[in-house]
């Protein structure tokens, strides 16, 4: 008997469309509006497919203008602070980005748009290696999932252009401070039960120079620092 049922391709590339179309409306509604402008941050945000890093009870909700619960009691952000965050890094492409907390690998495919090269610690392995199977798929071939301790950064690709930070520790982890390249910017939630968005830049050798952007509501960073790094005074 002849098949008559509509070719799947036929029916992908309709609703691909669709949410294309939800993606400009997200860009324009939540994060244009509300004053971001970096056009390669826009542009990112336009391309990723939000409702690929959600999980399927939650897919129709994707592009809201809210974060999503990702399991693992984690949460992806909304796409306003991501598209905050990403534009506080102020990357112009082709740098080299660490991001500490993958979770669903959403920032960090957003990251991978636009820089050259991306890392992303994740404390959890199965979040890891979800995220990594994930961002493969979706084709994300320059953003590289590891397994560890954000608070320990990630040595062996230091130093970085940027790093993006998407957990929230008490104070700033000394060892990421110290794996920015001069000139680097850091962007980091801090703080307990209220937390402050902070950016951080590289002036020299030693010296740093710090603001804050936005009250936030991010997942405690957790594992803790390592016992041989001092942590800065608050
Ligand atoms: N950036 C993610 C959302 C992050 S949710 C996204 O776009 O979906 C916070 C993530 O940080 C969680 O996956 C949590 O497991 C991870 N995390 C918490 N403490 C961490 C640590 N010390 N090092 C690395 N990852 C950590």
């Amino acid at each position: 008997m002849e098949d008559c049922t509509v070719p799947l391709e036929t029916m992908t590339y309709s609703e691909s469309l669709r949410l294309s179309e939800e993606r400009k409306k997200m860009v324009a509604e939540q994060i244009v509006s509300r004053g971001v402008k970096d056009p390669l941050v826009l542009a990112a945000m336009r391309i990723v497919p939000r409702h690929e890093f959600v999980p399927a009870e939650v897919k129709e909700s994707a592009y809201r203008d809210a974060p999503l619960p990702i399991g693992r009691e984690q949460t992806i952000s909304q796409p306003y602070i991501v598209a905050l965050m990403t534009e506080a890094l102020k990357l112009e492409g082709g740098e080299k980005v660490l991001e500490i907390g993958t979770g669903s690998g959403y920032q960090a495919a957003v990251l991978g748009e636009i820089a050259g090269s991306v890392h992303t610690v994740e404390f959890s392995e199965e979040i890891a290696r979800d995220a990594a199977e994930r961002l493969a798929r979706l084709g994300y071939h320059d953003v590289v999932v590891h397994c560890g301790n954000g608070f320990e950064g990630w040595p062996a690709e230091a130093p970085y252009d940027a790093i993006v930070v998407t957990a929230a520790p008490e104070s700033v982890p000394t060892a990421l401070l110290n794996q920015l390249a001069p000139g680097g910017r850091l962007v980091i939630p801090v703080g307990k039960r209220s937390q402050m968005l902070q950016q951080w830049v590289r002036e020299g050798e030693r010296g740093f120079e710090s603001r804050n952007l936005i009250p936030v509501q991010f997942v405690p960073m957790i594992g803790g620092p390592p016992k041989s790094t001092p942590q800065p005074a608050a």
